[in-house]
């Protein structure tokens, strides 16, 4: 019978992969994340044939609800220009739908139900009540004026506006989406409606509804939980040699955080190339091309000329590290890159962006004993802040800063020590991912059940 039952336990994910696959054509991103999840509970998933008989994993690949809409706005020479907006509204079985929003001209239905599918398991490893979902746009705003990021974000919410709502879906930022961007979406939102709903957007500025320390949450998270599997090691920050790719919110905070606790960040980069400075990276320097004047990194070299600077961003994974934090994009360490960080030693590797390994990269740190912490457990103190920021807005009360940053250390460390008991319970110690992709899915599958046919 047991035979009998593991054998079509497997081929129910095989089935399900297959389904994505064909129902999702060309959606590459979102294949992969679909299989990363599926391949890693597979064990799971046999032992628990009240998944199939729920048509669980039918139900979980495929979004509540796709909005994709037409966004026309002017340019500054008055030329009329046309994006494509999204808003993936993924699964609310645990809350409203919760997520961010990126403009990057890469951005397709692909890569938009890859974040809101990865969304929603992240979410329920935070704890908090929060659905998953995601939205952006094609739309690029580097190398744009402020004036038409402002038309262009009126524009979107013109439309996203019908769709979210504090009960209903909340959007934040993501790569290309930041304070800026959430102030105008945030004012044409408050416009329309006449309402100031603070909890319908969060990373919003702190005189006006933001939390703080939403900022730095996902970086300083980040270090938070590579700080309890050091702890763990009986090791500490204090002298490691740490690598962050990119120099977005999610780089900047995490390189600060990880200074603070004594480690040496080396390197540092943007889509352009990366900066090496084997004396550890000055981050003010960082902070200010970045966030003072969105310049690009290679400037790091006229305050630093003795710094190296690559132009090949990927390049910046062969250099020698105890730790590395990728924090740029997807797919940015591919099998090569896994083996020269591990000829070069890196220990851990915990993954500030979503999904910046490749299946092959992640099967290769496992067999290669690199403890892996996945993004939806090592990213998630950035949506887990904005859901402090939807609890503050929800009492109109604001909360210190040290107050939200002992929650969020609490929040990280329970979501580690979670995904930890559950990987040791199914004798997979130190598979940080199987236990983070059981503990997700286990929530939002059985609150799935529980509320019936939906
Ligand atoms: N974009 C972030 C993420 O990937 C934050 C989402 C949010 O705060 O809603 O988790």
């Amino acid at each position: 019978m047991k035979e009998y039952l593991e054998r079509t336990q497997e081929e129910y994910v095989d089935r399900i992969i297959e389904r994505v696959i064909v129902k999702n054509p060309g959606e590459t991103e979102f294949h992969q994340a679909v299989r990363e999840v599926l391949e890693s509970i597979r064990p799971f998933i046999e032992a628990h044939p009240e998944y199939e008989e729920n048509a669980i994993l039918e139900r979980l690949t495929e979004p509540e609800r796709q909005v994709y809409f037409r966004v026309p706005w002017t340019d500054d020479k008055g030329r009329i220009r046309v994006n494509r907006g999204y808003r993936i509204e993924f699964n609310s079985a645990l809350g409203p739908y919760k997520g961010g929003l990126r403009f990057h001209p890469t951005v397709y239905p692909g890569i938009m139900k890859f974040l809101a599918f990865e969304q929603t398991f992240k979410n329920a490893l935070t704890g908090r009540p929060i659905g998953g979902g995601k939205g952006g746009s094609d739309f690029d705003p580097k190398g744009k004026s402020d004036a038409e990021v402002m038309r262009f974000c009126q524009s979107f919410m013109t439309e996203l506006y019908r769709h979210i709502g504090e009960k209903t879906d909340i959007p934040a930022g993501d790569i290309g989406v930041g304070a800026r961007e959430i102030g105008y979406l945030f004012g044409q939102y408050k416009r329309i409606t006449n309402k100031f709903e603070a909890g319908a957007l969060t990373g919003k500025g702190i005189n006006w509804g933001g939390s703080l320390l939403r900022t730095e949450a996902t970086g300083y998270g980040l270090v938070y939980i590579v700080n309890e599997v050091l702890k763990d090691q009986g090791e500490s920050f204090e002298g490691k040699k740490v690598v962050i790719s990119g120099s977005g919110n999610a780089a900047i905070y995490a390189a600060q955080k990880a200074i603070e606790l004594g480690a040496i960040v080396i390197a540092m980069s943007d889509s352009d190339g990366a900066v090496y400075d084997p004396q550890g990276i000055d981050l003010d320097t960082v902070i200010e091309i970045k966030e003072g004047r969105r310049g690009r990194i290679v400037e790091y070299l006229e305050v630093h000329p003795n710094a190296d600077y690559e132009n090949k961003s990927k390049n910046i994974w062969k250099l020698d590290c105890d730790i590395a934090l990728p924090c740029a994009t997807q797919n940015e360490i591919d099998i090569d890159e896994a083996k020269e960080l591990v000829k070069n030693g890196v220990k851990i590797v915990g993954e500030g962006a979503n999904m910046p390994s490749t299946l092959e990269a992640i099967e290769y740190f496992q067999i290669n004993n690199v403890v892996l912490i996945p993004a939806k457990a090592a990213n998630a103190g950035g949506v887990a802040t904005s859901a402090l920021e939807m609890s503050q807005n929800a009492m109109w009360d604001s909360w210190t800063f040290e107050e939200v940053d002992k929650k969020l250390k609490e929040i990280m460390t329970n979501i580690y020590q979670n995904i930890k008991i559950t990987a040791k319970e199914y004798n997979k110690e130190d598979d940080l991912v199987f236990g983070a992709n059981v503990v997700g899915f286990q929530k939002v599958a059985n609150a799935m059940i529980s509320q019936g046919l939906v």
